[in-house]
């Protein structure tokens, strides 16, 4: 264990030392020598980031119900810690028993952030652990990945043993079970629990996978590289949303989502083209309504906190989210619970729901029409007309709102000046509503992202846009947006660049992100951190041309990093939906009727559930029904399907 006085002598030297103290109210601190599995649970941000991620948050609760493991957590030193850690010797530790990191079994890191990757290393590192997986014996901890970078994890594939692809409630039992199984049977035991796992539904083993290189540096062939190794991963799902947390630790300092969260609904039914989350997340499965009233009920009974968010990629599509606003305004109304949607719809939502949240206490409405003009919202299959937003506007300033947020991006395929020009349209339209209801005191802010292509949407082929086309696009918003009441805010485009390079690479680029480690990239999601340079030299140490990764249009036939990892949803699907982008058709939500993107197929479903009116029924009432016929104990059957 880390020594206390050695950490009473560093904390008070570094900002805000309640990162790593640990001891928060909920944490868990298990008997570390009664415990036969120890997993520290880390994520690759400063810890205000990473006690935001809801994953990570399930994770530490559902290891932590297993009488004989053990998770607890790792965060990212910032700067000054990392000096001063490196300064007195001391390992990266974990919060609540204060054990080096590298005394644990198992380093599970939840990877949401293509720029997180520098401080995967540099976490690392700090634990003493190799970097590289081929370099680490058998006294090392295992060190694996999920999360939605793992759908395309291969410029990480030379630093971790293994990625669950998909969803973790189920996979990381199993696979805690097989570890143990095999450290028991077996000596050396850690190729066999490889090999074995690479057999699990949802399991992938980079090393057990051989990529081939055509001359002009495109993939010829991803296969397996030993027998009984599947040529393709797919996805796991959970069929029926596990009971979520109710008991989540309350960190001492304010953090990004300061409340409590419940996750509503995992998936979405709208089939924005852009959207890596709407397509890998599918099909959509909905959280009873009683379920998630008894959840927030103990949630909040444990935590004490006064806000809670309905977790989910469209909140405003959950089936029952009118009857739940409505209990939670009622039961709460005393208390004056905040109620958070963080992802509200734009065309149906309602003034009543609206009204509904404002009796309690208000918190900020932040919508994302995402482009400017009709046009390019069809292209992106955003359904989301002028008036809907307008109409939305209305509502939310008549019922008491004074600051409206809307979130657009630029570079958006077909993209031309006049889609960009008709955001700065539709913005001072709505702040000409919401000077009718409040005067000058009425705010608009404006979100501007640059578009990035991620692997499995049907942009996936595409390039990103130019650095310098963007940057003139983003004066030309700034000219064309000037006045009171209007915000303006947009992401750093080389920020942008390497994301697109980073989510779309291929192994190569595993050096790369080494190289730039080693040259001290680190936060560089972090603009006071973030020095693009180092990349740019990284690059070139590596001899390999970031332009050939970001503004490379791909062709159908060409072999993606990421084809053997399988989401269900067909790569015959997502061309479909491109080439119907590139005619300005848009395509119907799946409420609608199935557009047969494959995940019925893939996960043998008689009936999808993101198909159905009554989601929250079917989709209980169909898997737990399955579930219960075929799966064998903490196996869905679903997972045997492929
Ligand atoms: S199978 Fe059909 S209903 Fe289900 S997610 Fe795909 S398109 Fe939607």
């Amino acid at each position: 264990m880390i020594s206390t006085a050695l950490l009473d002598r560093i904390l008070p030297t570094v900002a805000k030392p309640a990162r790593y103290s640990g001891n928060e109210w909920n944490s868990m601190r298990k008997d570390w020598a009664q415990a036969k599995v120890r997993v520290a649970l880390a994520y690759p941000d400063v810890y205000e980031v990473g006690m935001s991620n809801l994953g990570l948050a399930i994770l530490y609760d559902l290891v932590n119900q297993q009488p004989e493991m053990l998770a607890e957590r790792v965060y990212a030193p910032w700067l000054d810690m990392e000096r001063a850690m490196r300064q007195a010797g001391m390992p990266l530790f974990s919060l609540e028993s204060h054990h080096p990191v590298r005394d644990f079994d198992i380093l599970g890191f939840s990877l949401q952030y293509e720029l997180n990757y520098s401080n995967v290393l540099n976490m690392l590192d700090l634990a003493g652990i190799p970097l590289l997986a081929s370099q680490r014996n058998e006294d090392c901890p295992l060190v694996i990945a999920g999360g939605t970078c793992t759908y395309n994890a291969e410029p990480l594939a030379d630093f971790f043993d293994l990625f669950v692809i998909g969803e973790g409630e189920e996979v990381l039992l199993e696979l805690l079970r097989l570890y143990l199984e095999c450290r028991k049977s077996h000596a050396p035991w850690k190729e066999e629990f490889l090999q074995q796992a690479a057999s699990i539904k949802g399991v992938y083993v980079p090393h057990l996978y051989r990529v081939a290189y055509h001359e002009d540096g495109t993939v010829s062939s991803i296969e397996p590289a030993k027998a009984g190794v599947p040529a393709r991963v797919q996805k796991r799902i959970v069929p029926v949303l596990p009971p979520p947390p109710v008991k989540p630790v309350v960190p001492f300092l304010n953090v990004v989502h300061d409340r409590g969260m419940v996750e509503i609904m995992r998936g979405c039914t709208r089939g924005c083209r852009f959207c890596q989350a709407g397509m890998i997340y599918r099909p959509v499965r909905e959280r009873p309504l009683q379920e998630v009233l008894d959840a927030i009920d103990q949630l909040l009974a444990h935590t004490g906190y006064e806000e809670i968010a309905l977790v989910s990629l469209s909140s405003t599509d959950y089936t029952g989210i009118e009857p739940l606003v409505r209990e939670l305004s009622q039961r709460y109304a005393e208390q004056r619970l905040a109620i958070s949607l963080p992802s509200l719809r734009t065309d149906t939502f309602s003034v009543a729901l609206a009204q509904m949240i404002q009796r309690t206490r208000k918190t900020g409405l932040t919508f994302a029409p995402e482009a400017g003009s009709e046009r390019l919202r069809q292209v992106i299959n955003k359904s989301v007309t002028a008036d809907d937003l307008l109409r939305t506007a209305e509502a939310a300033y008549a019922s008491g709102w004074l600051r409206i947020k809307l979130y657009f991006m630029i570079g958006l395929p077909t993209e031309t000046l006049e889609d960009v020009l008709a955001i700065a349209d539709l913005v001072k339209a709505v702040r000409g509503i919401g000077r009718c209801w409040h005067g000058p005191r009425a705010q608009v802010s404006v979100s501007v992202a640059t578009f990035i292509p991620k692997a499995h949407t049907p942009f996936q082929w595409l390039p990103i846009e130019d650095a310098g086309q963007i940057a003139a696009k983003q004066q030309a918003l700034r000219r064309a947006l000037p006045g009171r009441g209007i915000e303006l805010s947009w992401s750093d485009p080389m920020t942008a660049w390497l994301e697109a390079v980073l989510s779309r690479g291929d192994r190569r680029l595993g050096q790369v992100i080494l190289r730039a480690w080693q040259l001290g990239a680190r936060f560089d999601a972090w603009a006071e951190a973030f020095q693009p340079q180092l990349w740019q030299q990284a690059f070139a140490k590596a001899g390999l041309d970031a332009s050939f990764y970001a503004t490379r249009q791909r062709s159908f036939a060409e072999v993606l990093p990421w084809t053997h990892i399988h989401t269900g949803v067909s790569t015959a699907f997502l061309w479909e939906e491109y080439q119907r982008s590139l005619r300005g058709e848009s395509s119907i939500d799946c409420r609608g009727g199935c557009q047969d993107c494959g995940v019925r197929v893939a996960f043998d479903l008689d009936r999808c559930p993101s198909l159905a009116d009554d989601t929250v029924r079917i989709a209980s009432e169909h898997a737990r029904d399955k579930a219960d016929r075929v799966a064998p104990a903490g196996r869905s059957h679903m997972m045997d399907s492929e």
